[in-house]
């Protein structure tokens, strides 16, 4: 089958902002084949590219003079580990939602992927930003990758060491258009002993419903509800989710914010730094709720930059980066935008 090639396509539909930007050249992969096809294509027309998935980690601030590629190659199947008996390897190809080899997972009654229920997007992205929520990352289980090279035009497996993973970044993040995520190899356990409950209102939640000795199920459950209640809803309000990091400074930084702001938000890391909700800094500054035009800042939660229609990306640019300079004038801390920019 041949690649189709489509020119000025309208990325409207294909980012969770809903916002408004057209691609030069669009195509969408769906085998490996398709990714050598594209890469041969692209080399001939002497073509930079974007790599898409669902589009809810991006925001179009104009319309991108490149080849845009949505990665769409399906399939996903648990296989035996080599590391032990009681862990198995789901891989997924990259173009599968995430939110669906969480749920396959969890359908076969396996631990491991439910605190990471109901991200948006698809498995190839979820390195990217080593995504995270609820007390565990990717990183903690993901085995390993395989992953093409579109400057050499080559295949690699990658340990999961060998990604760079920190906190919401990964060597892929560092250098966007060069490492396009194939295909991904996630532990899962049989034993159910390695739960994560101590995060938020999951233990809480979970004792609500009567559940004593949870399943992985049972708590990918409680995850949902408990996300749904709180995040809105892309199809309903066009957001990216968190729109800044939580920034991590010194334990000496935090003391002296500490002693100017005595409410500050923050966590003790492991490795002596502090994490600041994010939230909170922007809640301080005055910007939760705020709006211009159709571009605003979610009125309960104050991480998330929304879109109440018509808004470009230019707006929400220029609103996040308001939003930066003012955190910094007021707290001297950095904020750095989650997204990727296109
Ligand atoms: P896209 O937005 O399409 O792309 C994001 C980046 O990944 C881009 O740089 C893109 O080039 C690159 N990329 C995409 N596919 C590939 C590939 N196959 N290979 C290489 N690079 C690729 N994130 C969290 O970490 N935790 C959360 O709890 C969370 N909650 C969210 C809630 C909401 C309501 C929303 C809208 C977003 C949330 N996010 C969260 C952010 C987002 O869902 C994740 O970052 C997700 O992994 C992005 O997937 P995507 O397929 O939409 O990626
Ligand atoms: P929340 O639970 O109200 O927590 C607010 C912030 O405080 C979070 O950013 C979280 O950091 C931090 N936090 C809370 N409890 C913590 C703990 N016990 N230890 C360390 N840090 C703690 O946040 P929420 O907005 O409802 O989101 C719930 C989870 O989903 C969070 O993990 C969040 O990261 C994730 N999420 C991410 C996105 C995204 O786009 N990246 C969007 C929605 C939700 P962490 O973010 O480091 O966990």
């Amino acid at each position: 089958m041949t690649l189709r090639l489509q020119e000025f396509v309208d990325l409207l539909s294909y980012n969770t902002f809903g916002l408004p930007a057209k691609a030069r050249w669009f195509a969408e992969l769906f085998s490996e084949e398709d990714v050598w096809r594209a890469h041969g294509m692209a080399k001939n027309l002497g073509l930079p590219v974007y790599f898409l998935g669902g589009g809810s980690n991006v925001l179009l601030a104009s319309d991108i003079n490149a080849l845009v590629l949505k990665i769409s190659i399906p399939g996903m199947q648990i296989v035996p580990s080599d590391e032990s008996p009681e862990i198995l390897w789901l891989e997924a190809q990259a173009g599968e939602l995430w939110q669906d080899a969480v749920a396959y997972s969890l359908e076969q009654g396996f631990a491991g992927l439910e605190n990471l229920s109901l991200i948006p997007g698809t498995v190839g992205a979820a390195p990217v930003q080593n995504i995270g929520a609820y007390g565990v990352e990717l990183s903690e289980v993901l085995h390993s990758l395989t992953v093409f090279d579109w400057k050499e035009g080559r295949t690699y497996e990658l340990a999961c060491a060998e990604c760079n993973f920190a906190y919401r970044d990964s060597l892929f993040k560092a250098d966007p258009g060069r490492w396009l995520i194939l295909k991904v190899r996630l532990r899962l356990y049989s034993d159910l002993q390695k739960l994560h409950l101590d995060y938020g209102a999951i233990r809480s939640e979970l004792l609500a419903r009567g559940i004593d000795h949870p399943t992985p199920k049972d708590v990918g459950d409680v995850v949902c509800t408990i996300r749904q209640a709180r995040l809105p809803d892309p199809k309903v309000l066009g957001n990216a989710g968190s729109f800044f990091k939580n920034p991590v400074i010194t334990a000496e930084q935090a003391e002296q914010l500490r002693a100017k702001y005595p409410k500050v938000v923050c966590y003790p890391q492991t490795d002596g730094r502090v994490k600041l909700a994010a939230a909170w800094l922007i809640d301080q500054a005055g910007w939760k709720g705020f709006r211009e035009g159709d571009a605003g800042v979610h009125r309960q939660q104050a991480l998330v930059l929304v879109n109440y229609g018509q808004a470009t990306g230019a707006e929400i640019l220029r609103l996040a980066r308001r939003i930066q300079e003012d955190v910094v004038q007021k707290f001297g801390v950095a904020l750095e935008m989650e997204p990727v920019v296109f």
